[in-house]
């Protein structure tokens, strides 16, 4: 079988470090932030590129804390993309805004710069863009638009660790950014955790005390605030995770080559790639009209695959309320139609990859409609 993931490979490879980092936290009881959660924000807001990380128990708590740290609250309105993971959108909904979604890039699917300007009213407080797949979105235009309006702009970078644009790294350009470490994302926690990075140190602040519920010091609550700290076990298992990014990063952006190598002898095509970025390919996905039939078709050779996503929020029923329909974002749209995310982890062999590849080929050469009958599922 090629699974979609495999966290264990990557577990074995590194079990004595992480089983030490684990014992470590047994022996002294630092169970909630402490030492560890400490010196990961230290180091992991280095790694971004931002000066202050504030540690919490989500990714999805994070996109609420940068909100509310910036202020957002009800009678605001937020601007993000439709084709995103739900979290990005229920963070704004938390937080008392409206969501106001604009279409994405028809080849990149991150936040399409052209639409925002359109979608501003005296209500808008910040811009959320999306880096997704792994993919930073156009950020220059988007900071340009935020500037001129007064505007602050959170990055979602769950998907996107060590990610560039320009050179410049995904967590450094926004006022805040937003990183998940679930266990599945490029760099996840052996549980829940999650991050807001900001070299703002009064967004630092109001995120810290409203992480600890609202405490200026203990017991002295200033604001009405959460439970959304992060797990000392979390903290020091990402601190060892940490410091093998760089090399996992670049074994699955050597994967993401072999597969767009292997590609160019199939009628499918390579994901766009700008080439002014570092992509990090948490996720590498194709194009495919027939989908639903060749999914299956991998799951009859044994090969997992996803879909992200196969619904955009704005037609899901959870937001029927914010008013919008089909048809509203037609790239959002075909994109949800049509993508489809092939087994990529920074173990994958390329033994397993030319299998994919092989699958994909044979899949092109059946006749249309006879698939079915090939595949049972
Ligand atoms: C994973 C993810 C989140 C939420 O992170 P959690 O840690 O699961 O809460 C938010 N936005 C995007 C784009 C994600 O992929």
């Amino acid at each position: 079988m090629v699974p979609f993931v495999d966290l264990k490979a990557q577990y074995l490879s590194i079990k004595p470090e992480i089983d030490a980092a684990i014992q470590g936290i047994l022996d002294t009881c630092q169970f909630t932030l402490g030492k560890e959660v400490a010196a990961f924000e230290e180091e992991f807001a280095a790694y971004s590129g931002s000066s202050i990380g504030c540690g919490v128990n989500s990714g999805t708590s994070a996109l609420h804390l940068a909100l509310l740290a910036a202020g957002v609250g009800p009678g605001d309105e937020v601007i993000t993309v439709p084709f995103t993971f739900v979290a990005t959108v229920s963070a704004i909904h938390y937080s008392g805004a409206k969501t106001v979604f604009v279409d994405v890039d028809p080849e990149t699917f991150t936040m399409s710069p052209d639409a925002i300007e359109r979608a501003i009213t005296p209500r808008t407080k910040a811009i959320m863009p999306v880096h997704l797949y792994g993919q930073p979105a156009d950020m220059d235009p988007i900071l340009a638009i935020a500037r001129k309006h007064g505007l602050v702009v959170i990055e979602d970078a769950a998907q996107a660790h060590g990610a560039e644009y320009k050179g410049r790294r995904v967590g450094s350009l926004g006022d805040l950014a937003c990183f998940s470490f679930y266990p599945g994302k490029n760099l996840g926690a052996y549980g829940e955790a999650g991050m807001v990075v900001t070299s703002n140190p009064e967004f630092a602040r109001t995120i810290r005390m409203l992480r600890d519920w609202g405490a200026e010091k203990k017991y002295h609550h200033v604001l009405k605030g959460y439970n959304y700290r992060m797990e000392g076990i979390q903290g020091a298992v990402l601190r060892v995770k940490l410091r093998h990014l760089e090399n996992w990063t670049e074994a699955r952006r050597a994967a993401a080559k072999r597969y767009d190598e292997l590609l160019s002898g199939t009628t499918f095509d390579a994901p766009f790639v700008r080439d002014d970025v570092r992509h990090v390919f948490h996720v590498y996905a194709i194009r495919v009209q027939k989908r639903a039939e060749l999914q299956a078709w991998l799951a009859s050779h044994d090969i997992q695959s996803g879909i992200h996503y196969p619904i955009p929020v704005h037609l899901l029923p959870a937001f029927a309320d914010l008013g919008y329909k089909a048809g509203d974002f037609p790239n959002a749209e075909m994109a949800a139609a049509e993508v489809l995310s092939l087994p990529m982890y920074p173990e994958l062999t390329a033994e397993n990859q030319q299998r994919v590849i092989a699958a994909l080929s044979a899949f092109a050469q059946v006749p249309a409609g006879d698939h079915r009958e090939l595949s049972p599922v």
